[in-house]
């Protein structure tokens, strides 16, 4: 449904079963409403179906009424309505946020991790409204889930001390950044081992291989203090020449 307000003037539009019905919402006493068969409704047939009844608009009231007619069928506007839901249907499948979120698990990724990497709800907020001013992102999919990440991370249960999992294709976003967040303290790591978190976590690198000015590879490694190995992972810094950076 689309709807547009201009001078007492209001314009309901709703499609249903292929036929678009076009409502002036402004005068109660006379109703109008013009409906015409498109598949799909164009802007063209709207506006004709539209001149039949409304032959009493002219100037302004028309010039609005083809002004929003051309809104509501352009492709940005139909793209942000079709992002608004896709946004809403992914955040139904969340469950609720609380303090801490899940960012890494043996559950998560390829089996990479076999220790559990927590991050606070308000770190992980702060760093998906940084990303999205450094990051141009190509995936319809990946849109969706950056658009409603931070509404569903702005959400959280302050201080109730639980922890909730990371939506599965959320990984993505984040699997390159998690060394990072531990490396930095702001990251809490949990050995399954041990069954306690790691004060300290021992990170080397090992079968490293340069490719030349292309960049190089390495194998990443992690492990408690304790020496239980929990994570493994084969890392490629690969140089692109731009300036933003690209996911997919
Ligand atoms: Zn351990």
């Amino acid at each position: 449904m689309v709807s547009a307000a201009e001078g007492g003037l209001k314009l309901e539009l709703t499609t249903s079963g292929g036929l678009l019905f076009v409502r002036e919402m402004s005068r109660k006493n006379r109703a109008l409403e013009a409906a015409t068969k498109c598949t799909p409704p164009s802007r063209k047939t709207a506006l004709e179906a539209l001149a039949q009844v409304w032959r009493g608009l002219k100037g302004k009231a028309m010039a609005f009424i083809r002004e929003s007619l051309k809104r509501a069928f352009s492709k940005p506007y139909r793209e942000q309505q079709r992002m608004d839901r896709e946004v809403q249907v992914f955040l139904e499948t969340l469950p609720p946020c609380h303090q801490f979120v899940l960012v890494a698990s043996p559950e998560l990724g390829e089996g990479e991790y076999s220790c559990g990497v927590v991050l606070s709800a308000h770190e992980l907020l702060a760093w998906y409204r940084k990303e999205a001013e450094m990051t141009t992102i190509y995936s319809w999919d990946a849109k969706v889930r950056r658009r409603a990440m931070p509404l569903w991370l702005g959400q959280a249960r302050a201080n109730d001390g639980q922890v909730t999992d990371l939506p599965r294709s959320a990984f993505r976003d984040v699997r390159g950044f998690i060394a990072d967040w531990v490396e930095a303290g702001q990251a809490h790591v949990w050995c399954y081992h041990c069954e306690s978190w790691v004060d300290e976590v021992i990170m080397s690198k090992t079968d490293e291989s340069h490719l030349g000015r292309l960049g190089s590879s390495w194998t990443e490694l992690w492990y408690c203090t304790e020496g239980h190995k929990m994570h493994e992972s084969r890392q490629e810094i690969r140089w692109i020449y731009g300036n933003r950076r690209r996911v997919s």
